[in-house]
């Protein structure tokens, strides 16, 4: 009978992603729980960029890392990704598949799942192990109702929501089994073809540990630069609130919240965000959050742990000005 979990391990220019390490420790509640031994399942082409994925995954506490090579296996394509991972499952004989509920997750995890004739949770938050089966809790209606569920397919997979689950810390040195796939060319009828980064160098918002939000009251995507600066000075990433988002000021991949991207920073500085429920969902996990708003009785100070109530187009390039300073005297 089929047994354990095996976790997507999702992979950029040969790092794993922070996504994977969440997984990772949401699988081991259900290994505690009763489910299994965790795995990990790689999918890439034969090489240095490979190697290095399978070096750090290896590294985290799992019991085998499972990893497909093959030259077909470069750029993503959800068809060759969705053989290789259909093959990597058959190999280690899981119960229970996870994946990040990223882009690329969400689309790999549908494929996989039909693919398999599995189930498939998304956007999952919650995950329990119960007379052996699995049972997850995903939020629906902007989290105003919790959607429990079980299932009872053979093979069960779900995508979990990113920060949510703590990362899972170094573990030993797991085992590597290849997983031979034929995969050709004909097979594949859609693939990336090029990845641009929109942020040049910095940390995407799912994964930055600073970021600093602006809304609607920036008025231009002109004034938004003033807040790459207080970014560059802080080391942050920019995001931006729907508003802002909608009146064409930042583009949507820097959107926080409901319908945007989901964060969970150290650092969270909402510049001129009135603070209403569809962005905070975005962003209240935040460990530290920081509020400049010119209304005191803006709502995103019931959030903040700390709150400027001030003119932002003072406040910000003074706030920058004195990081900079501080920066040059360290
Ligand atoms: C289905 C649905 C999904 C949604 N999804 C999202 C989402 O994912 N993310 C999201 O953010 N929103 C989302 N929204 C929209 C959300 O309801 C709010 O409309 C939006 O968050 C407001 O953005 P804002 O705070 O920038 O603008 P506003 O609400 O207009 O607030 C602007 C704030 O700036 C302050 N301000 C103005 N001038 C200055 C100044 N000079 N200095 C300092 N402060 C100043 C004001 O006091 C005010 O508090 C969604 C809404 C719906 C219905």
């Amino acid at each position: 009978m089929a047994n354990g979990i095996l976790v997507y391990g999702e992979v950029r220019d040969g790092s794993l992603k922070a996504i994977t390490r969440e997984l990772v420790g949401a699988a081991a509640q259900l290994s505690q729980a009763g489910a299994g031994p965790v795995s990990i399942g790689l999918i890439g082409e034969p090489g240095a960029t490979t190697d290095a994925a399978v070096a750090a995954a290896r590294a985290l506490p799992v019991a085998k890392v499972f990893v497909a090579r093959d030259a077909t296996l470069g750029s993503y394509s959800t068809q060759a990704y969705a053989m290789a991972l259909q093959a990597i499952i058959a190999a280690s004989d899981a119960k229970v598949v996870l994946f990040g509920a990223t882009v690329l997750g969400r689309d790999l995890s549908a494929r996989v799942a039909a693919r398999c004739g599995a189930s498939l949770f998304t956007d999952c938050t919650e995950l329990a192990w119960t007379n052996g089966t699995l049972r997850v809790k995903r939020p629906v209606y902007s989290g105003k109702v919790i959607l429990e569920l079980e299932s009872t397919a053979a093979l069960q997979m779900a995508s979990i929501r990113p920060n949510v689950f703590a990362p899972a810390g170094a573990g030993g040195s797991a085992d590597v089994v290849d997983v031979p796939v034929s995969i050709s060319e004909s097979d594949i009828r859609g693939r990336v073809k090029e990845t641009v980064r929109t942020s040049a160098g910095k940390k995407d918002l799912t994964e930055a540990e600073i970021i600093v939000s602006g809304g609607r009251s920036l008025k231009s995507s002109e004034n938004f630069k003033m807040l790459d600066e207080l970014a560059e000075a802080l080391g942050a990433t920019v995001g931006a609130s729907r508003a802002a988002v909608d009146a064409g000021y930042a583009p949507h991949s820097m959107q926080v919240g409901q319908t945007g991207k989901v964060v969970n920073p150290k650092l969270y500085v909402a510049v001129g965000i009135s603070g209403a429920i569809q962005h905070l969902v975005g962003m209240r996990t935040s460990k530290v959050i920081v509020a400049i708003n010119k209304d005191e009785n803006a709502p995103i100070f019931q959030k903040a742990d700390y709150g400027v109530v001030g003119d932002l187009f003072e406040f910000v390039p003074r706030l920058t000005e004195e990081l900079k300073k501080l920066r040059a005297s360290h």
